[in-house]
């Protein structure tokens, strides 16, 4: 158990950095490089001499280098400012490895921890809480779940580089903040695999998912933006992308269903163990909700007319139409892939008929 605490710090972020290696999270990557570094550091496994300079090599170098890491933009590992960080990365563990005995006072003058009046644990631990604070922005911006994790991971970390705190607490919260850099590098590709990034619901690999593993009656709803093409000619990709976002929070809120992006303008809901009638009224009522929805878009005309010039920030409202078409799991449809189909084929009906209805096999 002895053996075993102080690695476990090391052994969990040095596996996230590779899983995160995996998933080209190359941030991600850098980031629990260093904690990987000071992790060892602490654990005494980078350390030349006696002492504890591992625990001050973790407190005086980590939150300078997560600090610009965290300032980063996501770029290839090998982009310029990623080498730059990981040649100072090198530099530190060579530093804490090797550097004679009288550059290490040097270093503590050079760095800003003579400076200020604080401790360097305070220094370190206000560092660290930047760096979490850069990626909760960053979260706040773009939504993106591995800043979210990052900034918790670092915040974490923060805590633990604080001056109060007892070594076998700072490998602790070491060994967390590789298990929580774990689940959220797990959580994030859970998320790109399974959830479509423009709408922000499940994708069709989920839906598939979600189909194998039903095993009574439901009933699924193909729903089709309609003349949406034209919709982008006239008011540009961005507006498009806009309108679709919006029809998915819509159709995300239909009674007693579960809302997927198909593909495209393309979206299934599934109507499980309700019936046939219930899941009628339930795409009537969305389809109603998106006919009467304005969405707010800067519309781009694609053609201006000549000696006109384009008005690019004229904000306007958009409104579209949706066709629906419905079908149920029975005694001889029973395949997903038949129910899909039939759902499919009274889509096309409902387009037939003129658009925006619901049209149920
Ligand atoms: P219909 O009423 O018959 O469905 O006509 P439609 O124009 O909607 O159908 P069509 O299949 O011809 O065109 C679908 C369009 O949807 C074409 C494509 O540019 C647009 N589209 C697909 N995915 C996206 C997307 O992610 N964003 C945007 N903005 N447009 C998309
Ligand atoms: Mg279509
Ligand atoms: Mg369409």
């Amino acid at each position: 158990m002895d053996f075993w605490s102080p690695l476990a710090a090391p052994l969990l972020n040095g596996i996230a950095m590779l899983l995160a290696l995996g998933f080209r999270r190359n941030r991600a990557v850098i980031v629990l490089a260093i904690l990987t570094f000071a992790s060892l550091a602490l654990a005494g496994v980078v350390v030349s001499e006696p002492g504890d300079r591992g625990t001050e090599a973790a407190r005086m170098f980590a939150p300078w280098l997560l600090l610009a890491a965290a300032a980063m933009p996501e770029r290839r590992l090998l982009a310029r400012r990623n080498l730059i960080l990981l040649l100072l990365l090198a530099i530190a563990i060579w530093l804490t490895l090797a550097a004679p005995a009288h550059v290490w006072p040097a270093l503590r003058g050079a760095l800003p921890f003579g400076v200020l009046p604080w401790s360097a644990g305070a220094v370190a631990a206000v560092l660290t809480f930047l760096a979490a604070a850069l990626c909760l922005l960053r979260w706040v911006l773009h939504g993106a779940p591995m800043e979210a994790g990052l900034s918790l991971v670092l915040a974490l970390v923060a805590f633990a580089l604080m001056p109060v705190m007892h070594l076998d607490t700072v490998r602790y919260a070491f060994a967390l903040a590789g298990a929580g850099a774990l689940s959220t590098i797990l959580y994030a590709s859970y998320r790109m695999a399974f959830v479509d990034a423009l709408a922000g619901l499940p994708n069709r690999r989920a839906l598939d998912e979600a189909l194998a593993r039903l095993s009574g009656d439901y009933a699924l709803a193909m729903v089709d933006v309609d003349h949406f093409k034209q919709f982008n000619d006239t008011h540009g990709h961005d507006a498009g992308d806009r309108v679709l976002q919006s029809v998915a929070q819509q159709l995300r809120g239909t009674r007693g269903a579960s809302a997927f992006r198909y593909g495209g303008e393309e979206f299934c809901l599934l109507f499980t163990g309700a019936r046939m009638q219930l899941a009628k009224q339930a795409c009537e009522h969305v389809r109603e909700r998106i006919e009467q929805m304005r969405v707010r878009v800067r519309s781009v005309p694609s053609k201006p007319r000549r000696g006109q010039a384009l008005r690019r920030n004229d904000p306007n409202e958009v409104k579209v139409t949706i066709s629906i078409g419905l079908a149920e799991r029975s005694a001889e449809v029973r395949a997903a892939a038949d129910v899909l189909k039939a759902a499919d084929t009274a889509l096309y009906k409902a387009k037939a008929k003129g658009r925006n209805r619901v049209v149920a096999r």
